[in-house]
């Protein structure tokens, strides 16, 4: 979307110091950023800068191969995380980045390991042994896991970087099959890493980055135990990062066991909802639940539907009462046959079903492009699952919808809500 050329007069609204206002590169073209990121402004360490004004991707000191990938892609202005984060990563340092939710924190480290990989094989430095990359993304799921090796997949045809998963929810005999090849980027869930590594079938002794991803999620599943294993399986020397749009306690706690010296970028769009996310508040009465999101239901949105429930009893019950009113959804959580949950995800990611049910196994990094409103029919209690759930629409500048089934007992939750409403 175009929007207006910045006048300076916005810059002082939005009080701006001059001197930290870098130069438009091109004064002639106007500035095109997302929609929620105007009013936003980013601390980083004690500079703060004006977003308004977006730099390229080719400020970059990237090898060409991937500017190119990424002017094919449609991608020329880097989100503020990518700005901020990918020249810390190309750097050598650790990172911790904390930024919103659909703030393209994937690409963020993406980038940077592609260029340094693919820059040691140029220097004559390739991988020549068979399992043993180079960088190793840890995901909480195996659906993110997938999501993540797609992001790098338009990069790998020129590069000719290779990337490989080991996730959860495959037989080991695959994953002892998908690495058995020499190859650049592992991306893996904590279990099935932490199972290989044990075994002696895959070596991290060769580990120059190592990233968490949804860091939020794997410490939720107490994932402490794991993280320390994979980190003592790498040199020293290795570069970690970490990306999460939320800080619980846990995440917390890890970095400050490991990240000591790394660079900690938060934006201070990452604690609150995305400015174009609407919020609706539907209150419950006599405990009539159903009839009330049947209602919603016949409301036509653009884009599918996500409808979140706290347990998996509630989430199946809801899924029997959407069957038996003559609706097709969807299931998504827990503790079912992975195949059909990954199936499920498929139909709905394809826009074949527009009703997905689920829990919160749900609410954290899945990138469904075109997830047009969140339902949550039961509220959670924790603020952070209620962030994470609403990030599910309204991603990258869309805009999305987020109604409440509400009750007296959600009152604590809803004020911490609009505490954090976009303003
Ligand atoms: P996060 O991990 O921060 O929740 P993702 O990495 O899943 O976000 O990215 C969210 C969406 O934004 C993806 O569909 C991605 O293609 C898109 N995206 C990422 N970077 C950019 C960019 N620089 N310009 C436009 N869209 C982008
Ligand atoms: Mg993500």
């Amino acid at each position: 979307m175009a929007l207006p050329p910045i006048t300076k007069n916005e810059d002082q609204k939005r009080n701006v110091r001059a001197s930290f206002v870098p130069p438009i590169p091109d004064k002639t073209e106007p500035a095109r950023i997302f929609p929620r990121f105007r009013s936003v402004l980013y601390k980083v360490g004690t500079t703060r800068y004006n977003p308004l004004i977006m730099t390229s991707f080719t400020q970059f000191d990237i090898l060409a191969t991937l500017q190119a990938t990424l002017t094919e892609k449609g991608l020329t202005k880097p989100t503020h995380i990518q700005e901020r984060a990918i020249p810390v990563l190309l750097g050598g340092r650790s990172i911790v980045g904390i930024a919103e939710t659909g703030s393209g924190k994937t690409l963020a480290y993406a980038l940077p390991i592609l260029h340094k990989l693919k820059s040691l094989e140029l220097t004559g430095d390739a991988i020549k042994e068979n399992g043993q990359p180079r960088a190793v993304i840890i995901v909480p799921t195996r659906e993110l896991g997938e999501q993540v090796s797609k992001v790098f997949k338009p990069f790998t045809h020129t590069t000719r970087i290779r990337v490989r998963t080991v996730l959860g929810g495959t037989a080991l005999e695959v994953a002892k099959k998908n690495i058995a090849a020499p190859f650049e980027v592992l991306v893996a869930t904590p279990g099935r890493i932490v199972k290989l590594l044990d075994r002696g079938l895959i070596s991290f002794s060769d580990v120059r980055t190592l990233v968490f991803d949804e860091a939020d999620q794997m410490l939720d599943q107490g994932f402490l135990p794991d993280a320390n294993k994979i980190v003592a399986a790498c040199p020293e020397a290795r570069q970690l990062a970490l990306f999460s749009a939320t800080v619980s306690g846990s995440v917390q706690s890890l970095i400050t066991r490991l990240f000591g010296d790394a660079e900690v970028i938060r934006s201070d769009g990452s604690k609150r909802l995305v400015a174009t996310l609407k919020t609706e508040n539907l209150e419950v009465i006599d405990g009539k639940r159903f009839p009330l999101l049947d209602r919603l239901l016949k409301k036509p949105v653009t884009g599918g539907t996500m409808i979140f429930t706290n347990t998996r009893i509630q989430c199946d019950k809801l899924v029997l009462e959407l069957k038996k009113s003559g609706r097709t959804c969807v299931i998504y959580r827990g503790e079912m046959d992975k195949i059909e949950r990954r199936n499920n995800l498929k139909l709905f990611r394809d826009g074949k079903i527009e009703l997905l049910v689920s829990t919160d196994l749900a609410s954290r990094g899945l990138d469904l492009e075109h997830v047009g409103r969140v339902i949550n029919y039961h509220l959670p209690q924790q603020i952070e699952n209620y962030i994470h759930r609403a990030g599910r629409t309204a991603r990258a500048g869309r805009k999305g919808l987020v109604v409440n089934l509400v009750t007296e007992r959600d009152e604590a939750l809803l004020t911490q809500v609009s505490k954090i409403q976009h303003r």
